[in-house]
């Protein structure tokens, strides 16, 4: 009999409990038993949803307060000294890490937060100070063990490996990666030894660095690691579990070594069946087969499943060592499809969450162990699912898919050179030197959430909701020409989130009512799901940015969500390649593009925030699997416009040296960028590879509420116009305001104008 196993649960609870008490506790308002308290609650929930599904290895120490990254650094007391000193309990340093310290007169920054490899999630960045006391610190990790024991549920404690901790914690000394191997190390063997005392079978040690591409130091650091954990670990069974990716660089070392399991994705990892067929799989090794994906949320096709797991067990692994697992986390999926009433049941049965893929691994269990499978009726079932997905018409577009086949290079190309039309841009403009902007959203005051809220429950009709929106762009535009911006924007009012906007205004799309995913600490996202065709039914936009442009003489650019973005923030669709699905919502955004034209707006800015986020893991993958088509799509948004029309875009980070050339094939005539955090080395990266197109280097950070004086303004600008050439400059904050307060966002908008008025008497000449 096979078994079945999942790697991780997601925690923020299904309501956001853990959230919403989180929250309270900081905030003073909630003690420290009563979140303690809820933790314990999530926890048990979480265990015996699991039991009851029938999960035969069930995992512990997934749950966090915040982060399981920052947990493990915690765990080996990799804490910063600034940190430590506060003084304070445990879990307040713990959330001091987290979400920094401001009490008292102290006032402590987080540490660093990163995106986890090639998902929405983010981690926190530990730090390795010279002087780091390794050590185990805290026993989260075997109360949690025990916790779930007093349930009557054996649990398989979780924990990061120590080959992608060491990897991705930052080293702050004079020291090397291979100096903290030793400590480290020691202290994964104090927890192996500790488990071996409350009689643990497993410890699943999460590896996903092993899916990157590997150096040979990579690997050789890797071998040393676990050869040495291996020979120590008593009783204690160690689950190597890689996820995200395929483990090519390694395959033949890890099979080697003396794992008493190993974890590979068979979803994500394009070459994982293909390493197993060439060399094999260790004869008393337990494999855990990652066969549901844990990113998406849709129903697994079980013919494609058995058709692997059935080459495994009929070839390569006995039936007994093969272990149904998910391909990564579940973490990256919301709860339950429970929760969502108002789905139409059509729909509902083509999605899994999370809860429901641990009935699929079930089922899968149960078909895996018939022979007959195929007259199953959980597979019958499933297959007419999957099957009928082709049925619902109302996603299916011919005309969308006959635009798509019959898109010529023409189509992606935008004539003429940015040379030619930049002239002819200036002329019709007539900017000043050093133009101003924002990046398109201003503060959203209660008010306005309150507004939009309003209008989404029908408490107030569409004429008073569309009223009341224009008052706020009245407000706004008049705020702009007050603070004399040269190119203003309308605000973003009527967006609660820049994806979801449009998504929500576009077919093809679906939403849920508590899909939530955690994306980093107490904060959750709820991605729109693409599920059918993409295609624009009516304008956008248009109303409220040509509204705005009436009411005024400057020029006012038009905002858009690029494709890429809302790809990238979504779920997609699996029966269409990713680059048809980009396509599509290229063509969609297209047509806003052309009508805001047409509408008479000269400047069109198309945000993709989210261009980086997708980049293959493997460097290797870059261009053949994601950036050719990612730029082509952008082009095609843009690619019709007269040479006149100036295309903005913008993206909210700086670290581009990889991909430059791709930035500047996007062909947008003028690109805002983050700057203000981060050095200048950005401009010099656009210097060295000869790009000629307009820049907007983010003169302030929009995430804090500081408000830079003049002279600091007019020093940055300098710093700018020492890299770049004043006339190719434009001078906007980093990001949308939209986070921002009123009060601060004039102040910073006024000593912006005021740097740049008293630098173009100087340049003006
Ligand atoms: N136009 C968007 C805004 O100003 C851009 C947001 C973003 O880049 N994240 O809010
Ligand atoms: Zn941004």
């Amino acid at each position: 009999m096979s078994k079945i196993s999942i790697i991780g649960y997601p925690r923020i609870g299904e309501k956001r409990e853990l959230k919403k008490i989180t929250e309270s506790y900081l905030k003073g308002k909630s003690s420290k038993e009563e979140l303690l308290k809820e933790a314990k609650e999530l926890r048990k929930k979480n265990w015996m949803t699991q039991h009851k599904k029938g999960v035969d290895f069930i995992p512990s120490n997934d749950f966090s307060f915040y982060d399981t990254f920052l947990d493990t650094a915690f765990a080996l007391n990799i804490i910063p000294s600034r940190y430590k000193n506060l003084g304070l309990d445990d879990i307040d340093i713990y959330f001091a890490m987290a979400k920094g310290y401001q009490k008292n007169g102290i006032d402590v920054r987080a540490l660093e937060m990163k995106k986890w490899f090639n998902t929405n999630y983010h981690y926190i960045v530990p730090e390795l100070e010279d002087d780091v006391d390794i050590r185990l610190n805290g026993s989260k990790m075997f109360d949690e063990c025990s916790e779930a024991e007093s349930l009557k549920i054996k649990t398989r404690p979780v924990i990061t490996g120590p080959f992608t901790l060491l990897k991705l914690c930052k080293i702050k000394s004079e020291k090397t990666l291979s100096d903290y191997i030793t400590p480290v190390l020691n202290v994964y063997k104090e927890i192996i030894k500790r488990l071996d005392n409350l009689k643990i079978e497993f410890l699943q040690l999460d590896e996903p660095a092993l899916v990157k591409d590997l150096t040979e130091e990579d690997i050789s650091i890797f071998i040393k690691i676990y050869e040495k954990l291996l020979s120590d670990r008593g009783n204690i069974k160690i689950l190597l579990q890689t996820y995200f990716g395929d483990v090519r660089d390694v395959y033949e070392k890890v099979i080697s070594m003396e794992f008493d399991a190993i974890g590979l994705d068979f979803v994500e990892g394009e070459k994982t069946l293909e390493l197993i067929r060439e060399y094999g799989f260790p004869k008393n090794t337990i494999l855990f087969t990652g066969i549901i994906n844990g990113k998406n949320i849709w129903k697994n096709n079980y013919e494609k499943s058995i058709n692997i797991i059935r080459e495994l067990s009929e070839r390569y692994i006995d039936k007994n060592r093969l272990v149904l697992n998910t391909s990564c986390s579940l973490l990256h999926t919301p709860y339950t499809l429970r929760n969502e009433t108002k789905m139409k049941n059509e729909y509902r049965v083509q999605m899994a969450f999370a809860e429901e893929k641990l009935d699929e691994l079930k089922d899968l269990k149960i078909l895996m162990d018939d022979p007959d499978y195929k007259k199953n009726s959980i597979y019958i079932k499933n297959q007419e699912i999957i099957s009928s997905k082709q049925n619902l018409k109302e996603f299916y577009s011919s005309k969308i898919r006959e635009k798509i086949k019959s898109l010529k290079d023409n189509d992606f190309k935008r004539e003429p050179s940015f040379s030619e039309r930049i002239k002819k841009q200036h002329a019709l403009l007539r900017l000043p030197i050093l133009p101003t902007t924002t990046i398109g959203s201003f503060p959203q005051t209660q008010e306005v959430r309150k507004l939009r809220n309003s209008f989404k429950n029908g408490e107030i009709s569409q004429e008073e909701y569309k009223e009341e929106i224009k008052n706020k762009i009245k407000e706004v535009i008049a705020l702009q020409e007050k603070i004399d911006l040269d190119v203003l924007v309308h605000g973003e009012f009527e967006r609660n989130d820049m994806v979801e906007y449009f998504g929500e205004n576009l077919k093809g799309f679906l939403f849920t009512e508590n899909g939530w995913v955690q994306s980093y600490g107490t904060r959750g996202v709820k991605p729109p799901i693409i599920f059918g065709d993409v295609e624009r039914v009516n304008p956008i936009t248009i109303e409220w940015i040509k509204y705005a442009h009436d009411l005024t003489n400057k020029p006012v650019k038009g905002m858009l969500t690029g494709p890429v973005t809302i790809l990238n923030w979504s779920f997609p669709r699996e029966d269409m390649s990713l680059e048809e699905i980009c396509f599509q919502i290229g063509l969609a955004i297209k047509d806003e593009v052309m009508d805001l034209e047409e509408s008479g707006i000269g400047i069109i800015q198309i945000d993709e925030a989210a261009l980086r986020e997708k980049l293959p893991l493997r460097k290797s993958n870059w261009k053949s699997n994601y950036l050719e088509w990612a730029i082509k799509a952008f082009r095609l948004v843009h690619s019709s416009v007269k040479p006149e029309t100036q295309i903005h875009t913008h993206m909210c980070y700086s670290d581009f040296d990889d991909i430059i050339e791709e930035i500047s094939d996007m062909d947008a005539d003028v690109i805002t960028i983050e700057s203000a955090k981060s050095d200048l080395r950005m401009l010099d990266v656009l210097n060295n590879n000869n790009y000629d197109k307009e820049v907007g280097p983010g003169v302030y950070d929009i995430h804090s509420p500081r408000v830079p004086s003049i002279e600091e303004f007019e020093t940055q600008i300098s710093k700018l116009i020492d890299k770049l050439n004043y006339k190719r400059l434009w001078i906007n904050p980093d990001c949308g305001l939209k986070t921002r307060g009123e009060e601060e966002t004039v102040k910073s908008l006024n000593n912006m104008l005021s740097a740049v008025k008293n630098l173009r008497k100087k340049y003006n000449k």
